[in-house]
């Protein structure tokens, strides 16, 4: 039996993934200049192979130019151009990648910076266009060839004149309707902003011509128009620059440039790793609290780029929740992406950088703590309640990660200190690590619960946030040692005190009688307290859930 081929709607099946894979339509022109990339790196690598090519590299562009009255958009390259076969296979083709082929052809290796792969970015054009017309002339020919189709009924491919080898590719932009403006892509400035978020570390320039208002001279309001060729992207991504190349300005700059606040950094961690995942990634701790971060409304996350090509604006996968405070990109050549190159096809390589970023984050915080302490307090006056939150909320591994960075209000030393720096004082007969809590350090230290504790000398960590107490329940002991609130029953202070508590107690059994009835059902139980000194009564719980907890629990919704 012969085997037939599936026939295909192709002009239904284009429509149907053009609108499908992609989200957002701003999205073609990253891919058409990807594409012209994609060709400008192939004469590079042609030319290291090709001795009758040279490659000067300022004669390697490429350009963007709209213009409204026709309402055309104009991307070309300088690139190794197509052929007429090229035109026939890679753009009549859906699916077929000439990029792909050109890999496995030149057998590169991971590493090279081709970014096509699937065969089907080229078709986003039609999103906004009517028509596209390609313009081509491949290196080593003399012929051009113009490729033409609407998107639907098929394309033509018919000889052409053209100076130079390149491409050139011409949209012809769609009218607007009542749900979708297509104006915005013959805008210079709508355009220039599209480059710079999805393109601007492509490693070729991207030019166009803007118009520029000068200022006369003398005047402050008459000006002359002029349009000027200008490069809108960075070209050299700063993650691939060498750090000691770089200075604290730069990574300012960067955090502005790319509005991931509009504070100053408290602190850049610039990463580059080589090994058995590939990344860098520049991150920030900002210096202020984002104005929604408390709220449901914040979404953390990291830019992700591959290839310097953005892929993704916020990859909450990146970061942990305990983190999500951080800022900034990572960039990697490993990641698998899928067909929209929108998001990762399987997150093995993803769940690696995560993990790598993690102890990374964690250990420049410990630095941060041991060299420089004030800006550390900075921070962790900011973020620490969610470093608190990670302790509570992942007992997996958070904990032994995150104990280290807890800082809490010392009794003794009037500050903040760590839990490592309490437990090196604790006396030889100090049991617990002790901790009171309360609304505030002042009214902490007033709680007649504190006396006993303090009159020994011990110091006592102050909890004055919700989650501190829950939190360091979860943590348990540190360095061996219990935490133990000073309103619990037993303190692990004189137990040669019980035989007196007994006889106090029988004493005055009328007098407890006496008290617990007036107070009913409001207490469970009047006691003789070994805790007390000059205060001559204080409330204590005897389970494991604290005053101040059993507070919170009954103000949280059921
Ligand atoms: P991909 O980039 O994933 O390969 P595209 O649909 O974007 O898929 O492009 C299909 C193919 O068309 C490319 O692989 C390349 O061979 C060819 N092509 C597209 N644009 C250009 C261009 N500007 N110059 C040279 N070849 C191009
Ligand atoms: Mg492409």
């Amino acid at each position: 039996m012969t085997k037939k081929q599936f026939k295909a709607e192709s002009k239904r099946l284009l429509e149907m993934m053009i609108n499908s894979i992609y989200t957002q339509k701003e999205i073609f022109l990253r891919e058409l200049i990807s594409n012209a990339s994609d060709a400008i790196d192939k004469m590079y690598y042609k030319a290291l192979t090709d001795e009758t090519i040279t490659f000067d590299k300022d004669g390697y562009y490429i350009k963007v130019v709209a213009d409204k009255e026709k309402r055309s958009l104009t991307i070309t390259d300088t690139g190794i151009g197509m052929t007429k076969e090229d035109l026939e296979t890679n753009l009549g083709t859906i699916a077929k990648s000439g990029s792909l082929a050109f890999k496995t052809e030149n057998e590169l290796k991971d590493g090279h910076d081709i970014i096509g792969q699937f065969g089907v970015g080229f078709y986003s054009a039609f999103m906004v266009a009517d028509e596209v017309t390609v313009t081509s002339k491949a290196v080593s020919t003399d012929e051009a060839f113009k490729w033409k189709s609407d998107g639907a009924d098929g394309y033509t491919i018919e000889p052409a004149e053209k100076e130079s080898y390149g491409t050139e590719i011409v949209l012809k932009v769609k009218e607007n309707t009542e749900e979708e403006n297509y104006d915005e892509y013959l805008d210079d400035y709508r355009l220039k902003a599209i480059i710079k978020k999805y393109s601007d570390f492509i490693r070729y320039p991207i030019k166009m011509e803007l118009t520029e208002r000068k200022l006369k001279e003398g005047s402050d309001n008459e000006g002359e128009e002029s349009k000027e060729v200008q490069t809108i992207n960075s070209m050299v991504p700063i993650w691939r620059k060498n750090k000691n190349e770089l200075t604290l300005e730069d990574y300012e700059n960067f955090y502005k440039e790319k509005h991931y606040g509009f504070d100053k950094p408290l602190k850049h961690i610039h990463i580059s790793v080589d090994g058995a995942v590939r990344y860098n990634a520049i991150l920030y701790i900002p210096e202020n609290i984002p104005f929604d971060f408390y709220t449901k409304e914040y979404e953390k996350g990291l830019e992700l780029y591959s290839n310097g090509v953005l892929i993704m604006n916020k990859c909450a996968d990146l970061l942990p929740d305990h983190f999500s405070f951080v800022k900034g990109m990572v960039d990697s050549e490993d990641l698998s992406l899928n067909i929209s190159r929108e998001i990762l096809q399987h997150d093995r390589q993803l769940k690696l950088i995560a993990k790598n970023i993690k102890s990374k984050i964690k250990s420049q915080l410990l630095n941060l703590l041991k060299d420089e302490r004030e800006k550390y307090e900075q921070f962790y006056q900011s973020f620490g309640r969610q470093l608190k939150y990670g302790v509570y909320t992942d007992f997996g591994s958070n904990k032994e990660a995150l104990q280290d960075l807890l800082m809490f209000y010392s009794s003794t030393e009037k500050k903040m200190v760590t839990l490592d720096e309490y437990v090196s004082r604790m006396a030889d007969d100090q049991k617990y690590i002790y901790y009171a809590s309360g609304e505030s350090n002042e009214r902490i230290e007033k709680l007649p619960q504190m006396e006993l504790v303090s009159d020994k000398g011990f110091e006592v960590l102050y909890f004055t946030e919700d989650i501190d107490e829950f939190a360091i329940k979860m943590v348990a002991t540190y360095k061996e040692k219990e935490f133990k609130s000073v309103s619990s029953g037993d303190l692990g202070l004189d137990e040669d005190q019980e035989s007196k508590v007994e006889s106090e107690e029988n004493d005055h059994k009328e007098l407890f009688a006496a008290m617990k009835k007036v107070l009913e059902d409001k207490v469970k139980n009047v006691r003789v307290s070994k805790r007390l000194k000059t205060h001559p009564v204080c409330l204590a719980t005897d389970g494991e859930v604290t005053i101040e907890m059993e507070k919170i629990l009954q103000a949280m919704p059921d």
